[in-house]
């Protein structure tokens, strides 16, 4: 009898399967282990974690590390999980201005366009124009509202608000005409004196509509088209707000500068091309098509584009002690987003949503690294260690473990930082691809498109349902269904949209609404999972048809998702192919594949030295 582990190191997840061998070739899977990575794949870094691992797998069947006869661990291709976002354009606003934030309480109602005045100094204008009085903190809700009356009895046309205080809503009620007051603007100061400007104050649950239009804005200030081109990140960064005032200053002009974001140049094979990222995803990806299969893969130099894939170079080569030069990227996954930029010219922090491309990076395998880390775990633990096979090849011996499953048969491994697929015909000829782009891609866009900033939380939001307390007593989840409680919930909740996380409700800051953040998720789910499912099995296919695949088995951490396996299987659907989540050895779920993978490889292996 020999006891045999196969490990497999992750980006996330370092896994373990311990296996008996008897020596009537039969096998005995005994005991399964998993534990965080530690450091980057494919590098020295792992041998903790694979020794925390194996150790867990033998403490849980009373075995220890001298027992083992053989571990296999897998030829692991490492990826940089660095994703960046690199936005396309910059807009910087110069000489205007704009208020676009959202106080608890404005005032009054509707949109009023005129010129910007100081109350106090509104004795100085004499004739009948539109104007916008300024209310600094020095003059309170009572003298402010005497103020407005007497000059709308004295005829003066004053149509808007712009307040220090918070007392919009006192005013309102205080004044004879209907105006919108715009409050809580702290910076009021700042605001331009003798300027056009226009003030915008949406009914209770309504949003401004027309300075959320860049058409409303162009009306309001009689703006030429091409002026109207460069308002669109104001009216943008307004969308949903309650109340807004935009202010147009002397020049009046906004300057758009576009900052490069840069070429990619993809090295193929046999045909070379490049790609300016601001073509976006697509293009980025039909490049990538074309030039198949990549050698290599640089970016302009001096670029958005150029800085963060040779960064990804830098950083591999310093983690394997390599010549930058003799790393090659094999693979990138571009995906379009969003990401909130601040608006520079803006007086309460306002954000524009910009377009930017997200950029998953992956470097090509270096077996002779993954031997040193099996030379040295071996020195360290005195058991023989050796590097099995392509983790893609192993993944599909572990998933034709499932029950019900049989050759022909195509596995995608969604983990954290790629997406391998392989396909085995009957023959038990196979084909294998590791693309770039998984789980912590999915996280990192929920983290940008949010504003979050805090990826613990985006992978939270990844991972788990949510819903919204409606009262201290229920909440209404995601699918529309209400649960009630019968003891109150904790009151730091209430009003929030929560995740419920294991039992628990973690509520999730800032204002994005359930639907926005429901939509987000699922889009980058669909964009990067749905795209790479795709890529990969038009590859790994005998024939670069999706059709002729008939089953596909998912495995990895992501399969564990409660809407990524469902958006592939529809996806799929449409080829005729039938996909659905791995049992690996009838227990493990989508767990395991590779680790339990190395094992029975190993088995073959042995056969024919026999
Ligand atoms: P790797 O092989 O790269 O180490 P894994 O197969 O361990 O990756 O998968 C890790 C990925 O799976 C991570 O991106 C993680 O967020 C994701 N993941 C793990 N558990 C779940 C879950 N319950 N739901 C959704 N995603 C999950
Ligand atoms: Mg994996």
């Amino acid at each position: 009898m020999k006891l045999v582990a196969g490990v497999d190191i992750g980006n996330a997840t370092t896994e373990t399967s311990i296996a008996k061998f008897y020596n009537d070739k039969k096998i005995e899977f005994i005991s399964s282990g998993i534990v965080k990575t530690t450091g980057m794949k494919g590098t020295r870094q792992n041998i903790h974690g694979i020794f925390s691992s194996v150790k867990q797998a033998l403490d849980k069947v009373g075995l220890s590390i001298e027992d083992l006869n053989l571990i296999r661990i897998n030829e692991a291709a490492p990826v940089i999980g660095d994703v960046a976002m690199e936005t396309i354009t910059e807009t910087i606003i110069t000489e205007s201005t704009m208020i676009g934030h959202n106080p608890s309480t404005p005032g009054g109602l509707g949109l009023g366009v005129g010129t910007t005045i100081n109350i106090n100094n509104l004795h100085e204008i004499s004739n009948k124009d539109p104007l916008i009085v300024i209310i600094p903190s020095t003059v309170d809700f009572m003298e402010a509202s005497e103020k407005i009356n007497r000059e709308f009895n004295n005829g003066r046309n004053i149509v808007g608000a712009i307040v220090q205080r918070d007392d919009g809503v006192l005013i309102n009620n205080r004044i004879f005409k209907k105006i919108p007051i715009v409050d809580e603007v702290t910076l009021s100061e700042k605001v331009p004196l003798g300027m056009r400007a226009a003030v915008e104050v949406a009914p209770v649950g309504g949003v401004v509509e027309v300075l959320s239009n860049p058409f409303g804005i162009a009306t309001a200030f009689e703006l030429t088209p091409e002026e109207t081109k460069m308002i669109v990140p104001i009216a943008r960064a307004l969308i949903g707000n309650r109340s807004a005032v935009v202010i147009k200053t002397p020049k009046g002009d906004v300057q758009e500068r576009i900052i490069p974001a840069g070429k990619i140049n993809v090295t193929g094979e046999k045909r070379r091309k490049s790609i300016d990222v601001d073509e976006g995803a697509e293009e980025i990806m039909k490049t990538l098509e074309f030039c198949s299969p990549i050698k290599d893969i640089s970016g302009e130099p001096g670029t958005n584009a150029g800085g963060m894939l040779e960064r990804v170079r830098q950083v591999m080569a310093n983690l394997t002690g390599q010549n930058p030069g003799a790393i090659k990227i094999q693979d990138i996954l571009a995906v379009d987003t969003f990401v909130p930029q601040k608006v520079k010219g803006g007086l309460a922090n306002e954000f524009s949503m910009e377009n930017a491309v997200g950029i998953a990076t992956m470097v090509k395998a270096d077996k002779l690294q993954m031997q040193a880390i099996a030379n040295e775990l071996e020195k360290q633990l005195g058991v023989l260690v050796e590097v099995g096979g392509v983790e893609a090849d192993m993944a599909i011996r572990g998933a034709l473990t499932t029950p019900g499953t049989n050759v022909p048969l195509a596995i995608i491994d969604m983990g954290a930082g790629s997406t391998d697929a392989s396909f085995m015909s009957k023959e038990k000829r196979n084909k294998s691809i590791h693309l770039a782009g998984a789980g912590n891609m999915v996280t990192l866009m929920i983290n940008t498109e949010l504003g979050l900033d805090d990826i613990d939380l985006a992978e939270d939001i990844k991972k788990y349902p949510l819903a919204k307390v409606e009262s201290l007593f229920h909440v209404r989840h995601e699918d529309g269904t209400v649960q009630f409680f019968e003891n109150p919930l904790d009151p730091k909740v209430f009003g929030k949209i929560v995740i419920l996380k294991e039992g628990n409700m973690v509520p999730i800051p800032g204002d994005n609404t359930l639907e926005r953040i429901k939509t987000v998720r699922r889009f980058a789910k669909e964009k990067i999972f749905v795209t790479n499912a795709l890529r990969a099995l038009t590859t790994v296919s005998a024939t670069g048809n999706i059709r002729d695949i008939e089953y596909v088995v998912l495995v990895g951490g992501s399969a564990l998702d409660f809407e990524i396996p469902q958006l592939i299987t529809d996806a799929l659907s449409k080829y005729g192919v039938v996909a659905g989540r791995a049992n690996i050895r009838g227990t493990e779920g989508p767990r395991n594949a590779v680790a339990s993978g190395l094992i029975l490889s190993y088995r073959k292996e042995d056969d024919k030295n026999e």
